[in-house]
């Protein structure tokens, strides 16, 4: 069982710095689409819209950057509230998940990417 974790984990690494440098090729178009919009002086709702874009991605990128983290320190895949393993079904669906799915239920304001 175990050896079959750190085999998902390692698979999982891969495909997180996957995202990660597609992520970081998406942010840089988005800069380049932002500044130019900028650069025009067209209306704010553009503006408001690349924004939003934007702070999704950071904080997509900022949940794989912690992913990756946890990862190192062996900690992933790991309940961060009770501390229970989660289930590879879990990991599958939702790769840089933190909390299992009883607590994720039980978080009133959880977070509706995970
Ligand atoms: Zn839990």
């Amino acid at each position: 069982m175990l050896i079959e974790k750190r085999k998902y984990v390692q698979d999982n690494v891969d495909r997180l710095k996957d995202i990660l440098q597609s992520m970081e090729s998406e942010l840089s178009e988005t800069d380049r689409y932002s500044f130019h919009i900028a650069d025009e002086g067209s209306d704010s709702m553009d503006r408001e819209q690349s924004f939003m874009l934007l702070s999704r991605a950071l904080k997509y990128l900022n949940q794989i950057d912690a992913a990756l983290r946890s990862i190192e320190a062996g900690t992933y895949g790991i309940c961060k509230v009770c501390g229970t393993e989660l289930s590879l079904d879990r990991l599958e669906a939702v790769p840089t998940t933190t909390i299992c799915v009883k607590c994720k239920n039980m978080k009133p304001k959880a977070d509706p990417d995970e």
